[in-house]
This record gives C-alpha cells, sequence and structure tokens, in this order.
C-alpha cells in the first residue's frame, strides 16, 4: 500500500477505475435499501467548507496579482493588505457570511469545519478564540460548525479531545462532526478514537485529489472494525468531491465531472458531500471554483436535492430514517 508525503493512502488503478461506480450502495438498493429525504426528496447534496486559512497567506496574494484588472479584484487586494491596519475583520477570507448568504438564496445550508490547533505542518493559521462572533453568527443562520482536526490529530486521542474541547468553548455547544485537516485519516484507527473523542460523525473519507466513492458507497454508514469483528459506534458521511480534485480541468471537464456524479447520487437516492474551501469564494484567482459551487446549487436545486450541512445529514440517518 502507497502513501504520499502527508501520510495518506495512494490509490491504485483499480482503485480509481471503480471510483464513479456505487457498487455496494446499488447493491443495497437491489436489497430494498431506500432512504427517504424530509421533504420527500430524491437525493441529497450535503454542503462542507473547511476554514483553512481566514487571512490570505502570501502565497494567495501572489497567485492574485495577475488578476488585478477589474475594480472588484483591486477592491480584493486591497482588502488582502489592510486588513492587518484596519482590523483583522476586515479581511476577505472572514467571509462565512458571504458564503451563507449565497447558500440562503437557494435554500441549503452548510457545515463549516473550523481548525483549533496551533500545530501545523505549513504555517500558523488562526486562533479560534478570534472567530467567537462569526462561529455565534454561523449558528443564528441554522448553520453549523465541526472540527477540521490539526495535521497531527488523526492518530492521537489527546489531540482530538483537546482540540475539540476548545473548539466547543468557543462555540458554547457540543460539536458532532469532524474532518481531518489534509484528510489525514488511519483506517480504522482514527473511527475509533473519534468514537472515543465523542464525535458523533466523520467526514473524511474520500480522495483529495480525486472525486468518487472511495468505498463505493454513496450513503452515510456505519464503518466495520475488521479485527474487532464489530462496527465502530461513529457515522462516516463519506467525501465524494473536493474543489481541489477539480483543479486543473477546464471548466467545461469539470462541471462535467460534477454533473456526473450528482446523477449518479440521484440515481441511488444517496447523499453526495462536497468540499469547498471558504477561500473559493473569494480569491480572484479562484473564480472558476465559485462558478462551478453557483452551477452545482442551481443544478441540485433544479433536480430538486434536499441540500443540507453535515450535521443535517447526521441527524436525519440517526434520527431520521433509521
Ligand atoms: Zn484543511
Amino acid at each position: 500500500m502507497r502513501h504520499d508525503e502527508h501520510g495518506r493512502y495512494v490509490p491504485d488503478r483499480d482503485d480509481l477505475d471503480c471510483l464513479t461506480d456505487p457498487a455496494v450502495s446499488r447493491y443495497l438498493q437491489q436489497l430494498g435499501y431506500s432512504p427517504e429525504y424530509p421533504e420527500g426528496e430524491g437525493f441529497a447534496l450535503c454542503l462542507t467548507h473547511d476554514v483553512d486559512d481566514i487571512y490570505p497567506p502570501l502565497s494567495h496574494m501572489l497567485a492574485s496579482l495577475p488578476y488585478q484588472a477589474g475594480r472588484e479584484e483591486l477592491d480584493w487586494f486591497r482588502r488582502s493588505l489592510l486588513w492587518r491596519w484596519k482590523g483583522r475583520a476586515s479581511s476577505p477570507y472572514r467571509n462565512f457570511m458571504d458564503i451563507i448568504d449565497l447558500e440562503d438564496a437557494y435554500d441549503a445550508k452548510s457545515t463549516f469545519f473550523f481548525l483549533s490547533t496551533e500545530r501545523d505542518v505549513r504555517r500558523f493559521r488562526y486562533d479560534i478564540e478570534e472567530l467567537e462572533a462569526d462561529l455565534g453568527s454561523i449558528i443564528d443562520r441554522g448553520y453549523s460548525v465541526g472540527l477540521h482536526g490539526g495535521y497531527y490529530a488523526y492518530d492521537s486521542l489527546k489531540d482530538l479531545m483537546s482540540e475539540k474541547a476548545r473548539l466547543e468553548r468557543s462555540l458554547g455547544q457540543r460539536v458532532l462532526g469532524y474532518r481531518g485537516h489534509y484528510l489525514r485519516f488511519e483506517v480504522p484507527q482514527t473511527w475509533k478514537l473519534l468514537a472515543e473523542a465523542d464525535f458523533s460523525y466523520d467526514s473524511t473519507f474520500g480522495y483529495g485529489r480525486h472525486a468518487g466513492f472511495r468505498n463505493q458507497m454513496c450513503h452515510p454508514y456505519l464503518p466495520y472494525d475488521l479485527d474487532e469483528e464489530r462496527s465502530i459506534d461513529i457515522i462516516e458521511i463519506p467525501l465524494n468531491l473536493a474543489d481541489m480534485a477539480l483543479f486543473g480541468l477546464e471548466m467545461g471537464k469539470a462541471w462535467e465531472v460534477m454533473r456526473t456524479l450528482i446523477d449518479i447520487v440521484e440515481k441511488n437516492r444517496g447523499v453526495m458531500t462536497v468540499l469547498w474551501h471558504n477561500n473559493m469564494f473569494s480569491s480572484p484567482f479562484r473564480r472558476d471554483s465559485l462558478r462551478l459551487y453557483r452551477k452545482l446549487l442551481d443544478y441540485g436545486r433544479r433536480k430538486e436535492a434536499w441540500i443540507a450541512s453535515s450535521d443535517e445529514v447526521w441527524r436525519w440517518f440517526e434520527h431520521g430514517y433509521r
């Protein structure tokens, strides 16, 4: 089994060949498994955002330089420089309410995964205590907050528990969901630790660089521990599409990948989980990413999907459908 520099499993050819076929979900359907959704929708789009940065790092500013043509871009650049003087709240990546305004227009909801660690492989990110007002506004608008586990947390119960407690102190309520930074995950160990740290669900399981159904499921499920021959007490909401998986594709091709996956999930009455980082919504060099996200929302609305946060999906599968 191969791993990359971040310790992530590197898929081999056979795995990639099956990525667009949720064969296990198809089989379950043949056995009569047919989830229902809150308003009778045929399938779900589960929206999530990992908040890696709230202040544009130098690399993003440099990448944005060639885009400084229009007024909007100039304004972005000015804000990227000025927050250091004008106050941190004016940073263009403190854009949670903009994202919520966009999703509200589609009657959607989403979950924001925040970091609450000081240790990172690249650079210092942010102090979660600074964001208490933002967290409160997210909750007030009916959206939810999960833990974006630090780079070193995936195999450490101590780190998972202390990061969860720190986020909960700022949030003022219990955190249900988890997604690891860089999607770092060890099977089945991370699931077991997450259950022990009292998380209700995880949504890390997928590939950052490839879109599709990693274990051929397009439904939430209870992971099974083959060594101990029992299921682990946590729900996995598998990640199917991350923005990074589409980097480098031209717009038409990227949309084709997304649309194909949505159609497959619809056919299987499944849940398609999407990760769009918050900086995608306000980086001049990521305009296509924002366009793609709008297309996703449009298409989901037209297909009458249930467009929900991962907290809502968890709640539905835990208390509603099952
Ligand atoms: Zn991250």
